[in-house]
This record gives structure tokens, C-alpha cells and sequence, in this order.
């Protein structure tokens, strides 16, 4: 390691390598018993990789292969989701989802999906013919036949989902160290020793691997190289609210080798979500959107959903899945001291309630001794309480704390107070894109052009900083220069 080695900051009965969504219901999980928990992140905020940019569909579990452990934690994760959304606050939807056929071939992969979900425990599967299909989905392509119906399927906000479920895990006591880029583990005896790249380290009695693309060079570090992860990117486009009614139904084709292939759907925030592709990539990092990926979504788009505008897109994003060459979720411990939660792909966000508890049960069967606190808080606050309240009550609250009443994303309606709240509230928000994530502040229509420069201000001030050393997300993603008027350069 190039970095000279700093002070041990200190020993936790577990670290967790990852702030995505396996990381952050992971330390949730934990914060149910008596012990000392680290998420160690290496950005500047939660839901960084995977769980910040996919396509936030609780998937039923028909499509993963029956005994695999996608299967298992597919249909455990979905059946324990709403409860867990609740608890967090978190918008979730049940809204079913639909597999489009359109001649006899696909009516038999059609068959093979509801005879693979049946047997993966899915409750509700139904094939339906033309008819019944137009009438339970109006907008659905005339080109369409046959579909599978999953009445279990649902959508949630993912990044909302894993900033949520770190925040609760840190209301019950958990530590979140971010910007620690792990970059060398050293066993002892009886503990890990976890290195940063910039030379902090914390001990930890047993650790775990959630560190999506990059979880095979986390195995590496401890010496197991029995698996490699191979980055595969999904390009998507996200409508303006106006079309988030156009269908009701999570709207897939028959799945290809490459996967489920492009989808239509409403979001859990009243968006219509397009895509994604499937590309394989070398780079861990690379998140460009490409003018091929996103005509490829536009040239399919009319097969599965009529009336679809186009030109109501509002941005375009892309995440990357982590797909082990195993093909198959690696959720396993490695000698005494870590467990894998590796080659999450899709339906890793479904999973991940139950994939947690796994985890949990694995570092119990390595030997980490604790048992359940009595004090365990399991609700927390939505950010969206504020604007679930009635005209009344909010004119009520707003007497009192005039930050709620004054807006600055006018296409969100989001409010000051609530903004102050996403900056103040563990796990705070240091960026523009972290106050974006928690209150959906810049999603709207114009995309920040509006509210931008008011939240920056606010962050500045609330940090302490200077305006020109706010960033978009963390690192040296600075949003300002200098001042052009009353100061000189940065
Ligand atoms: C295009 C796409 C569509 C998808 N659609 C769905 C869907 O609809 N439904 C579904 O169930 N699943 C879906 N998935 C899968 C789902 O997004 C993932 O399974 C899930 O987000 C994985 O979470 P994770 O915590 O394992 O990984 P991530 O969210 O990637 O988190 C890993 C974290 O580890 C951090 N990290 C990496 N290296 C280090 C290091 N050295 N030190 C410290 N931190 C580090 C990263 O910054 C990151 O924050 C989709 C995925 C993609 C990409």
C-alpha cells in the first residue's frame, strides 16, 4: 500500500465494505442485536453504485432458475419488502408486473416462467390471453398475444430505499465512515484490520463484502480469487410525471439471454421509466449514457406500450450491474472472518431484505456472539412527511418553522425546511445529489436549473464551507469556480 498506514480509529464487532443497498440493510439487520457496527463507503454517500441507478422493480421471482440463491432471496425479499418499506418510511407500490408474448414460442417461454415461478413459491402467476390482458393493462402493445401476469411484483424507490435503511441502522447506533476507500485488509488473529487508500483503517471482528463491482477485488485483499465480477451497463430514460399514468404494470418482453431486456414503467415517484440495455464493460466506474443505448430503447418501446412520448424525456442515466461468473449470487463466508454478498445483480434490490438476514446468520455461524436489543427502533421518519400533511396542517407547521413554507424546486414543490432537514438528518447529505436523493429537490422538469444555486447555498452554510467547495457528488465534482462578483478566485 502506497499510503502511509494511520491511526487505527477503532474495532467494531462488524464493518461492512459498501453502502449500497445490500450494505445498508445489512447494517440495519445487525443494529437489531447488542454490537458495534461500520459501513465503510468509499464516496461521499450512500446508494453510490447499483442501488442508486436500476430500474426499482421488487420483482416477483419468476425469472430466476428454481434452488438458486436468486430465487430464494428473490421471493423471500419481495414478500418481506412492504413491510420493511413501511417501517422506513419509503414509498412502495404493489402495482404487478406483466411478460409480453407475441406468438406461440413465447407463450411457451411464457409457460416455462410461470411453471419456474410456481416453483420459486410465487404466489398469484396467471397467463393471460389478448383480451384479458388489454383489459387489466389498456395501453399494452396490439401486437401483444399473451402474457404472465405477477400480481406480486412492485416498485419502490431504490436509492430512498438504501439511504433509508442506513439512516435506521445508524438511528440504532451504526457508524457510517464515507470517502474510505478500502484498499488492503490485513489478518490477525483475532481480527481484520481494514486500510483505506488514504492510510485511516478500522479493526473489525468480522466483516462483509458488499462492495458490488468491485466485491472481487475486496475478495482479493483477503486471498480469495474464486470469483470475478464483470460490469454490465443498463441505459435508461426517464419521462416527466404527465406520462407516469400511461401504464399501471411493470411491462416487460419475454426474457432474452441477455436478460429481462427493456421495460416500461411507472416509477414510485409518479415518473415513466424506459430501459435498460444490457452492454458489458470493462470499466467499473464508467455511468455515460450513449446515443446508440438510448435509441435502442426508443426502437423498442412501441412493442411494448402504445402512446408513448418520447420527447417528454427528462434525463437518461445508467447503472451497472455486478454479474459474477459464477451466475449465481455469491452469499458465503470466506474462511473465519468475512462473508461475500457478491455478484449482486438484478433481482439483488428485491433480495436484499432477506439477503441481510442471511448475512446476519452467517457471521452468527463464524462466531460473532450477541444477542437481540429490547430498545430496537424499527420505524423511521419519511422525508416525505412534510408534504404528506393537508393544506391545513402545513399551513399550521409552517407558522412555527417558516423554512417549510418557503419553496425552492418549484417543479418538486420542495421546501427549504425539508431540504434543511435531508442536509441535517444522519445520514447526512453533503452533496447536491444527496440532497437530490433524499428529497427529489432538481428531479423535475428543468433538473436543478432552478434550485440548484439555493441548495448549494444552504449546504455551504449549513457546512461551513465556502460555495465554491460544494460538489455534485463528493470528490473534485466542484459545481462553482470562483466568484465573478465580491471575491476572487477559489
Ligand atoms: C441497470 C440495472 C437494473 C437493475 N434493476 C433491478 C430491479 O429492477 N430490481 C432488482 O431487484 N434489482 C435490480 N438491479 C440490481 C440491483 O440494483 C443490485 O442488485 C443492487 O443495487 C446491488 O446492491 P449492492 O449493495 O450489492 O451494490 P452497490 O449498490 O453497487 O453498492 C456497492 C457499494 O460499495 C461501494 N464500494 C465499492 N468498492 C469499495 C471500496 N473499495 N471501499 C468502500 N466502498 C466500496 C460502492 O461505492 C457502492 O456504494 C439492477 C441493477 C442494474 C445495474
Amino acid at each position: 500500500m502506497s499510503a502511509a498506514k494511520g491511526m487505527i480509529i477503532k474495532m467494531y464487532d462488524a464493518v461492512i465494505i459498501g453502502a449500497g443497498v445490500i450494505g445498508a440493510m445489512t447494517a440495519r439487520e445487525l443494529s437489531k442485536y447488542n454490537m458495534s457496527i461500520c459501513v465503510l463507503e468509499r464516496s461521499n454517500d450512500a446508494a453510490a453504485g447499483a442501488s442508486r441507478a436500476n430500474s426499482g422493480i421488487v420483482h416477483a421471482g419468476f425469472d430466476a432458475k428454481p434452488k438458486t440463491l436468486k430465487a430464494r432471496f428473490n421471493v423471500e425479499g419481495s414478500e418481506m419488502m412492504p413491510q420493511i418499506a413501511e417501517e422506513l418510511g419509503v414509498p412502495y407500490r404493489q402495482n404487478g408486473s406483466l411478460v409480453l408474448g407475441y406468438n406461440d414460442d413465447d407463450r411457451k417461454i411464457l409457460e416455462l416462467l410461470y411453471r419456474q415461478g410456481q416453483e420459486n413459491g410465487v404466489r398469484g402467476l396467471e397467463i393471460l390471453g389478448g383480451e384479458e390482458l388489454r383489459k387489466l393493462e389498456t395501453a399494452v402493445s396490439r401486437s401483444a398475444v399473451c402474457a404472465l401476469h405477477a400480481p406480486t411484483g412492485g416498485i419502490i424507490c431504490p436509492y430512498e430505499l438504501t439511504v433509508a435503511a442506513l439512516g435506521s441502522a445508524m438511528d440504532n447506533g451504526a457508524e457510517f465512515l464515507r470517502n474510505f476507500e478500502v484498499s488492503e485488509i490485513l489478518e490477525d488473529k483475532d481480527s481484520l484490520t481494514i486500510y483505506a487508500s488514504d492510510g485511516r483503517s478500522v479493526k473489525a471482528r468480522y466483516a462483509v463484502n458488499a462492495a458490488g463491482v468491485y466485491s472481487d477485488k475486496i475478495a482479493r485483499m483477503v486471498g480469495d480469487d474464486s470469483f470475478s465480477i464483470h460490469p454490465r451497463r443498463g441505459e435508461y430514460l426517464l419521462l416527466d410525471k404527465d406520462c407516469g399514468g400511461i401504464v399501471d404494470h411493470t411491462i416487460f418482453k419475454v426474457p432474452t439471454k441477455k436478460g429481462k431486456g427493456i421495460l416500461v414503467s411507472p416509477t414510485a415517484d409518479g415518473n415513466l421509466l424506459l430501459g435498460p440495455t444490457a452492454e458489458e464493460q470493462e470499466e467499473r466506474d464508467n455511468t455515460d449514457t450513449t446515443a446508440a443505448g438510448l435509441n435502442d430503447i426508443i426502437a423498442q418501446i412501441n412493442e411494448e406500450a402504445e402512446g408513448v412520448p418520447v420527447r417528454a424525456v427528462i434525463t437518461s442515466f445508467a447503472g451497472l450491474r455486478a454479474a459474477a461468473d459464477t451466475g449465481d449470487f455469491i452469499i458465503r463466508p470466506y474462511k473465519t472472518r468475512m462473508v461475500h454478498a457478491a455478484g449482486i445483480e438484478s433481482p439483488g434490490l428485491s433480495a436484499s431484505p432477506a439477503i441481510a438476514v442471511r448475512i446476519a446468520e452467517l457471521l452468527f455461524e463464524l462466531g460473532l456472539k450477541t444477542e437481540k436489543r429490547a430498545d430496537f427502533k424499527a420505524e423511521r421518519k419519511s422525508y416525505y412527511w412534510f408534504r404528506r400533511l393537508g393544506a391545513e396542517e402545513k399551513d399550521a407547521y409552517i407558522k412555527d418553522h417558516p423554512d417549510f413554507g418557503k419553496i425552492v424546486c418549484r417543479c418538486e414543490t420542495v421546501s427549504e425546511g425539508e431540504i434543511l432537514e435531508a442536509i441535517r438528518r444522519e445520514p447526512k447529505a453533503l452533496d447536491l445529489d444527496a440532497v437530490k436523493r433524499r428529497t427529489r429537490s432538481g428531479m423535475g422538469r428543468c433538473q436543478g436549473g432552478f434550485c440548484s444555486p439555493r441548495i448549494v447555498e444552504l449546504l455551504a452554510r449549513e457546512q461551513g464551507i465556502p460555495i465554491e467547495r460544494v460538489t455534485k457528488s463528493g470528490g473534485g465534482s466542484y459545481l462553482n469556480i470562483c466568484r465573478t462578483k465580491g471575491g476572487g478566485q477559489a
